[in-house]
């Protein structure tokens, strides 16, 4: 059996399971996500749409800058993004899940609207990739998160 990974919302009355490794990690410092999350950055990972199963509590979605944000309505915890709406991948806020600590960010981006005492890691480049996080061959999936 396929491994997956759980996470879920502050209350607990969100739920959900992840049937695949996330991929292209980023530290986000965007305006958006540090008004979305109150906190000064929020870091992603990405999952194809079909490889997120929420099992429990319900999520609202919110509209915002042509993106769709989806945050625990029992708790208002933020658990997903969507460049549009129904688009093939989403991505997840690796801090929900039950445990975080495998997927390390491979880049911080929208840094120039990084709070200036946030500190970066040097060694993990910044900016948007020149072509967009692409998804691990199935080889490789049990190996680390992309780190370029
Ligand atoms: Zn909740
Ligand atoms: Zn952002």
């Amino acid at each position: 059996m396929a491994n997956t990974w759980t996470g879920g919302c502050l209350c607990g009355g969100v739920r959900y399971r992840l049937l695949q490794m996330l991929f292209g990690l980023v530290d986000c410092h965007c305006l958006d996500c540090r008004r979305a999350s109150g906190a000064p950055y929020v870091t992603w990972g990405v999952v194809q749409r079909e490889n997120f199963e929420l099992l429990s509590g319900t999520l609202r979605a919110v509209p915002h800058a042509g993106r769709i944000r989806s945050f625990a309505a029992c708790c208002g915890t933020q658990i997903l993004f969507e460049d549009a709406p129904q688009w093939p991948r989403l991505d997840v806020t690796i801090a929900t899940l039950d445990d975080p600590t495998p997927f390390p960010p491979g880049r911080a981006i929208w840094i120039e609207d990084k709070l200036p005492w946030v500190l970066l890691d040097p060694s993990i480049p910044t900016g948007a990739p020149a072509t967009p996080a692409a998804e691990p061959k199935p080889k490789n999936e049990a190996s680390t998160p992309e780190t370029n």
